[in-house]
């Protein structure tokens, strides 16, 4: 497994791959790996010759409060799950690889970034584009997958490729669990015992908005108060419970077609997000 560190070596590198006709897959990724990462390294070797995965915790899409500075980072445990899964190369930039100096073009998703984690983490969505497009420069794949876990990034990084023309498929892969319900995650690290526990009712109330539209109930203010309520008995500080059309990711007044429920809850100072799409009728 190659560990490359520098834009130029990556793009002579997938550049040789390219000429020698293998297909690339991309999967993206801010390190401290877990199943949910490997998940998509799998997906990606199903699709292309050559898996490369990107390790970069990147800057610009964090806000000024957020948690930058303490995200976990383990490059040698990462390197060692990327050879289990025959990772064939792992692009890992400094930050001065990716911004040697102040960065002036952004790329900028302006209707699915709005709501969702775009309200309360206002920013970050330029900060995934614009990153994902460098990476997308410096690696060169044919294809590139993403987890349904970040809903709304998969949704605006897949209307980025088509608007912008990247000659690059994207892939969404389903969100990977914990055995007991929790979606992985790197940031489930901070969490204690208790808080572990307690967010399981994401989960759980996840699982019963789904019992009860499959049991006939059509308005989304019943299941929003569904989800708050056993949300909020579990002592999880709600950032956000929206019920959405999953393609356009606006609000729906009544359950019907594909609907994407997403919330965003802090345990502790710890934020998690979660969602599930349903097909409705
Ligand atoms: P991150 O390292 O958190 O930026 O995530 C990198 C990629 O892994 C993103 O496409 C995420 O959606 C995906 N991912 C993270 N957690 C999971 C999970 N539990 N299941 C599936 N994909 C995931």
């Amino acid at each position: 497994m190659k560990i490359i560190n520098t834009i130029s070596e990556m793009q002579a590198y997938s550049t040789a791959q390219r000429k020698a006709d293998k297909t690339i897959g991309l999967v993206p990724t801010m390190g401290f790996l877990h199943e949910g990462h490997l998940s998509l390294v799998d997906k990606a070797r199903q699709h292309a010759d050559i898996v490369i995965v990107t390790i970069f915790v990147n800057p610009t899409q964090f806000g000024p409060n957020e948690d930058l500075d303490r995200y976990p980072r383990d490059f040698e445990g990462d390197c060692h799950q990327c050879e289990t899964r025959n990772v064939d190369a792992i692009f890992a930039p400094t930050v001065d690889e990716m911004y040697p100096e102040k960065q002036t073009c952004w790329v900028n998703e302006d209707e699915l970034s709005l709501n969702l984690c775009g309200k309360s983490r206002p920013g970050h969505f330029r900060g995934v584009t614009s990153v994902v497009t460098k990476l997308f420069n410096a690696c060169l794949p044919d294809i590139a997958v993403f987890g349904q876990k970040d809903a709304q990034q998969a949704a605006i990084l897949k209307k980025m490729v088509l608007d912008l023309n990247f000659p690059i498929k994207v892939i969404v892969a389903p969100i990977v669990r914990e055995s007991d319900g929790l979606a992985l995650s790197s940031r489930n690290k901070y969490l204690s015992d208790d808080e572990h526990q307690r967010s399981l009712s994401i989960n759980l109330s996840l699982e019963e908005a789904e019992k009860a539209i499959a049991n006939g109930e059509r308005n989304p203010n019943t299941i929003h108060d569904l989800i708050t309520k056993m949300i909020a008995a579990s002592g999880g500080n709600i950032d956000y419970v929206e019920i959405v059309d999953n393609k356009t990711l606006s609000s729906v007044s009544e359950l019907t077609g594909e609907i994407l429920i997403a919330v965003a809850v802090f345990y502790g100072k710890t934020r998690l997000i979660d969602n599930s799409v349903i097909q409705v009728g």
